[in-house]
């Protein structure tokens, strides 16, 4: 099961090679995400990315 989204920080950009969590699309070098921590049910929280603005491409 997915874990929940605990918190979103400030707009930054993403590391290459990161896929934002709600479109599953690779991030691009000049797109603008937010940060954010995944809690795990076991294991440390891991730093997620996700589209700062609306995700290209969508519905
Ligand atoms: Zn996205």
């Amino acid at each position: 099961m997915a874990a929940v989204d605990s918190e979103w920080d400030y707009a930054t950009y993403a590391p290459d090679g990161q896929r934002c969590t709600a479109c599953l699309k690779p991030i691009g070098a000049m797109d603008v995400v937010r940060r954010g921590t995944l809690e795990q049910a076991s294991g440390p929280p891991v730093l997620v990315y996700r589209h700062a603005d609306k995700c290209p491409g969508g519905e």
